[in-house]
């Protein structure tokens, strides 16, 4: 899956203004960086498991999984990020140059040969290639008629990559993990925004889950974990220690922290309504009352 959705990937960046030879070459380093990325942002984001065994993972993960703790131990920091904002080539030029020759390698061993036979018989008009070689060739126009399709081989790419990720994983949304690596949108964003609007309620910052005063600087978390809802809203946010930042995991809150958030959102909605404060947090965070946002969100996410 990574493979064809790095070569459509590649397919898709081809100008059609360069229409001079017939035949385009493609390096498989350039896939590989693509196809790395696509690790690296499964993994750091989910640990979305890739095969059944999870003592010995497909080697892109261990390659994914190297990289990250580079990443992270260099940054200093565990929160997930999307590849095109971490900066990665140069924080860790070193290791991300290492690890595009690992995968350089991988495709070559096991991936690249593959797809020019299937069932034994020869596959014609896709691409041309001999086993070990560095790059792959392509027809500039199948290049094209991809570069056209691209919308329904992304999505019938994804489809297969999530009915096979369901295989060995237990998450739910499957399909949206996968798809979030297409979606430069969806992402983390700072939290910092809400600060002040939580603060309405909860003035002397008292960590939602302890219920003790935080005295450094409180972080902001989800109750209803991002993996599961992928959007950040007023009503699912709340002030917490930083040790007790479950941003990272994807634990479903009791039953007590939902009647509890309930009750923490209405009383937020009386004191901003009462602070004049009216924005489209706060119109939103109506909207969520009224809609029983938190309860049907959090059988939902048990599904
Ligand atoms: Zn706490």
């Amino acid at each position: 899956m990574a493979w064809a959705k790095a070569i459509t990937e590649i397919a898709v960046e081809q100008e059609e203004s360069i229409r001079t030879e017939d035949i385009v070459e493609i390096q498989l380093r350039d896939i590989a960086k693509k196809v790395l990325c696509y690790y690296f942002e499964q993994t750091i984001f989910f640990d979305l498991q890739q095969s059944s065994n999870p003592v010995k993972p497909p080697v892109m993960v261990i390659i994914a999984k190297q990289l990250i703790t580079t990443y992270q131990t260099r940054t200093g920091s565990i929160k997930p990020v999307k590849w095109f904002r971490s900066n990665i080539e140069i924080l860790c030029s070193l290791e991300y140059e290492k690890a595009v020759s690992s995968t350089v390698k991988a495709l070559k061993s096991d991936v690249s040969y593959r797809f020019l036979r299937v069932e034994s018989k020869e596959v014609e008009g896709k691409y041309q290639h001999e086993q070990k070689a560095d790059s792959l060739y392509m027809q500039e126009e199948d290049l094209f008629t991809l570069k056209g399709s691209r919308l329904i081989v992304v999505d019938a790419i994804n489809y297969r990559w999530t009915q096979m990720l369901e295989n060995f994983n237990n998450y739910p949304r499957l399909s949206k993990k996968v798809r979030i690596i297409d979606e430069d949108q969806v992402r983390l964003k700072s939290l910092g925004k809400f600060a002040e609007l939580i603060e309405a309620e909860n003035p002397q910052c008292r960590c939602f889950f302890m219920r003790r005063t935080v005295s450094e600087t409180p972080a902001i978390d989800h109750v209803i974990p991002w993996s599961y809802y992928y959007s950040d809203d007023l009503w699912n946010v709340v002030f917490v220690h930083q040790p007790c930042n479950s941003s990272k995991s994807n634990v479903i809150p009791s039953e007590k922290m939902i009647l509890r958030l309930v009750a923490r959102n209405q009383a937020l909605l009386y004191r901003l309504k009462e602070n004049s404060k009216l924005n489209k947090h706060v119109s939103e965070l109506e909207l969520a009352i009224e809609g029983n946002f938190v309860r049907k969100f959090w059988i939902a996410c048990q599904n």
